[in-house]
Order: C-alpha cells, then structure tokens, then sequence
C-alpha cells in the first residue's frame, strides 16, 4: 500500500467525468489498496479516485469502521430530502450545507467484479452521495446552500 497526493479544488482533474471500470485485476486493487491507505492517513470518510488523479469511477467509504470499496456505483433510487453538513479531502478552508437525499439504493461491483446492493440513510447515504459525485466532477462546493468557514 502506498499513500497518494490528494488532488485540491481548482484542479481540472475533479471536474472530469470519469470512465467505468472495465477490468478488475491488480492495477484495480492497488488503486483501491492506495486509496484506503490514503483516506486512513487524511482521516476522512470517503475517497473518490479523481481525488488522486485517476480518472476511474471507483470510490471507497468508511463507516462505523467498515471499508466499503464501490466500483461502477449506481444510484438506483432515492427518497426523501435532509440537510447536513460536509467537507471533503480535496476542498480546504470551508464546510457547507448540502442538501441530499435521505435514504438511497446503490449498486455498485466489488473490486472483484461481483455486483452489490445497497441501502443506506442518513448521513451513511451522504457519504455516498458525496462521494459518487465526484465520479461525475461534482463537489459539494457546488450544491452548498450554505458556506461554513473552518
Ligand atoms: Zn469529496
């Protein structure tokens, strides 16, 4: 495992849209294995793979102390509206107000290709949420009803 730099709001990188994984083999899992490597180090919740420069829509999450490694994530369905606080690895200096969906359905492929379901509410769907929007250039900086300065 290795850490990576963590890609900064501004960079043209977190605003590409990123392509499906075709191939779930070692260059895959490193990425993976990296990033997990990389959010433990930042003590963040979530990553998402443009945060390290790799255009692929693959993005990890932690919660409660499990490691949820999404690759190819899908919003299937969503249901009800809350307002909650974020921030993000690749935005310094502010949190914000975003509003999101309460409870959501994903279903994303593991890092060995098996497709997962996925319920999640709360702030546990934000964190997901949030994370899938970079996977298509979206920060949170961008749905903020509110700015809260650091
Ligand atoms: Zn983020």
């Amino acid at each position: 495992m290795a850490r990576r730099n963590i890609v900064k709001m501004g960079d043209p990188l977190l605003r590409k849209k990123c392509k499906e994984v075709t191939e779930f083999d070692g260059k895959l899992h490193q990425l993976l294995d990296d990033m997990a490597d990389t959010l433990h180090f930042a003590e963040g919740l979530g990553l998402a793979a443009p945060q390290v420069g790799i255009l692929k829509r693959v993005c990890i999450v932690e919660y409660d102390g499990v490691l949820y490694e999404l690759v190819n994530p899908v919003l299937v369905k969503s249901k009800g509206k809350c307002v909650d606080n974020e921030g993000c690895l690749s935005v310094e200096g502010f949190r914000g107000l975003v509003e999101r969906p309460k409870q959501i359905d994903i279903t994303y492929y593991d890092r060995n290709g098996v497709k997962t379901d996925l319920h999640a509410e709360g702030y546990f769907a934000r964190v997901f949420l949030h994370e899938m929007d970079h996977l298509d250039g979206i920060l949170f900086a961008d749905k903020m009803i509110r700015k809260i300065m650091d």
